[in-house]
Formats: structure tokens, sequence, C-alpha cells
């Protein structure tokens, strides 16, 4: 069911599912704010849960510990590319009955143990804004093998009109479709899409053999179940390594002429979000403080990602603690 927007994908998906007042929905404290926003459109209660250390998605231990007799929905989002612990997560939905709505935004054409990411929850709901891996300008989409579930947002997507009998609404619904121009546009990227993801590939690829080996340095990871397409590929700083805040070292790339974005922050620290924080979230803090995301355009030729791996390590190296006093 193609959409407007990934945030329309999202509401959608839950409004399909007869999520409201009174449910609870579980989602990520690391993420871009959509999936919490669609979550609190519906008037049910989001509960932040913080995620995994090793690979920033969602810590399936403490989606188990948030659950309530009132949660009803898990949002793992597949983040900057990287599949969530799938198994985990369905592990825990077939269990306590709960939906899952993988949130693909930011991870078309990634993997779990082989499996596409967004085809093993309830509803799969995917961005096509336009810095995603493949875009339409802005447009979205829901993926599901539920038929009911398809007919149904299909028929909330377009004003909650009958499809048999015109202005006949038999739901309140919403104007989330996605115009045939924008569907034109992502028919033709869908063309592009393996290239791009190899692309992608390359470029963690070449960042990793470049940075690997530098001290203060934590890569992107990627699990040995995932196949991740680095949306945009992320390091963390050793702060113990090094004596340079990544904000200062994003201040000291831009002076190269090397533009940076910090990760994004965590959910529960900001104002409209932080009176559903219900524990303490210290991965999404130290990895959001720690954390940037470097140049990942597929326009990147091999060399600018090489130029920049090198500038990285050469702001760290000046500030590797005990290597002066050492030398
Ligand atoms: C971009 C994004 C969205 C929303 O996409 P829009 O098309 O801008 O509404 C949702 N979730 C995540 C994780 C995203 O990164």
């Amino acid at each position: 069911v193609a959409t407007s927007s990934g945030t329309a994908a999202l509401h959608l998906a839950l409004t399909a599912l007869d999520i409201g007042l009174g449910d609870e929905v579980i989602v990520p404290d690391l993420t871009f704010a959509a999936p919490i926003n669609a979550v609190i459109y519906t008037g049910a209660r989001p509960v932040i849960v913080d995620v995994d250390p090793a690979y920033w998605c969602i810590d399936v231990a403490k989606i188990e510990e948030a659950i309530t007799p009132r949660t009803r929905a898990i949002i793992p989002v597949h983040l900057y590319g990287h599949p969530c612990d799938l198994d985990g997560v369905m592990e825990i939905s077939k269990r306590q009955g709960l939906y899952v709505v993988e949130d693909c935004a930011e991870a078309h054409g990634a993997e779990y143990k082989g499996e596409k990411a967004g085809s093993l929850g309830h509803i799969s709901c995917f961005s096509f804004y336009a810095n995603k891996v493949i875009t339409t300008g802005e447009g979205g989409m829901c993926l599901t093998n539920d038929e009911e579930l398809l007919e149904k947002m299909r028929i909330l997507r377009d004003h909650g009109m009958s499809p048999e009998k015109r202005y006949w609404h038999e739901l309140v619904g919403f104007s989330y479709r996605m115009t045939n121009l924008q569907a034109a546009i992502g028919l033709a990227q869908l063309e592009k899409i393996d290239a791009f993801i190899e692309k992608k590939r390359r470029i963690a690829r070449l960042y990793a053999e470049e940075l690997s080996a530098t001290e203060g340095i934590v890569t992107h990871p990627e699990m040995p179940w995932a196949k991740c397409v680095y949306w945009l590929y992320s390091i963390l700083i050793d702060e113990t390594r090094v004596s340079l805040t990544k904000d200062l070292l994003a201040e000291k790339l831009g002076d190269e002429g090397i533009e940076t974005r910090s990760l994004f922050y965590p959910l529960h620290k900001m104002p409209p979000y932080q009176k559903y924080a219900s524990s303490a979230y210290p991965v999404s803090s130290t990895v959001s403080r720690r954390g940037l995301s470097l140049p990942s355009s597929v326009k990147l030729r091999e060399d600018d990602v090489v130029f920049i791996a090198q500038k990285v390590k050469e702001k760290l190296n000046e500030t590797v603690y005990g290597l002066h006093q050492s030398l």
C-alpha cells in the first residue's frame, strides 16, 4: 500500500491494527522520531526501550521488561540500515500476542539471516523521502501478507471510502495516497536499488578498511546474521582513548569541507517525549553522544571516501591519549 510518506505509512499501519487510546506500543529510544510520533497520533502511549550496544537497534531483552497488559505492538526500527534481531522480536510477539510493525525507512534491502527486512513483521513500513536509499521525493509504503489488513489500509489511506460505493465512508480515514507521478519515480528508482545498495556497502567496506584499526573509533557494526545497507555510515568516538568529542571532530571535518551528522538524539531527552521515559537509557545516551554519521551518498567517489577516512584519522591521531606524552 503506497503512501504519501513513511510517517503516514506508520500511522496507517497502527490505525489498521486498531491501536489507540488505552494501548501501549514499544519503540526504541534511538531512532528518527517518526515512529513515536505515529504512536502518539493514534492516542496510544509510547513505551520507550533502550538499544543494544552491539548494533544500536532495540534491545530485545529490554522489550520483555517493558511489556504490560496494555501492550499491543512493537515497532523495531532497522537503524541506519542495520536490521534488528527479528527472531528475538518475533518470538516475543508470538508468545505475548503482540503485533510487530517493522520500521524499514532506513533499511531498504537490508537482510536478517537472509530474509529481507520488512518480510517478518505483521506490517512493515518504508519511507521514500529524498534522503532514503530509494526515493519518490516524498512517499512511503506498507507491506503485509495479511489480505484483510491490506484491504483495510487501502480504505484508510483513501479517506476511509468504500472501494465499491463512491463517497460512502466505512471508516474515519486519511488522505495518505501516493501520487502516480511519485510512483513513476519510485519504479525507476527500484530499477537502481541493487546498484545503490552495492555502492552503500562498498562505501562501508572502504570506511571500515581505512578506520577499523584506528585507535579511538568504533566502526559501523554489522552483526554476523545481518546484511546492513549502511543508509548513513556511522562511527562512535571512544572517549576513553581520544580527547576530542564528536562535536569537535565534526567541526574539524567541517573545516575540511566534510559534512557530517550527529546520530539521532535519544527520544527520552526531547521535550515532547520526556514524559514517556520509563527507565534509564544508558546505551542510547552513550551511543548518541559518541556517534557521528559520515558522508554516505551513493554519489561519493572511492577517493572521496578514502580522503574522508584519512581526515578522520588525522584529526583523531592528533588527540590519542598518551601518544604525545610517550613521544
Ligand atoms: C525517515 C524515517 C521515517 C519517516 O519518513 P518520512 O517519509 O519522512 O515520513 C520513519 N522512520 C524512520 C526510522 C526514518 O528514518
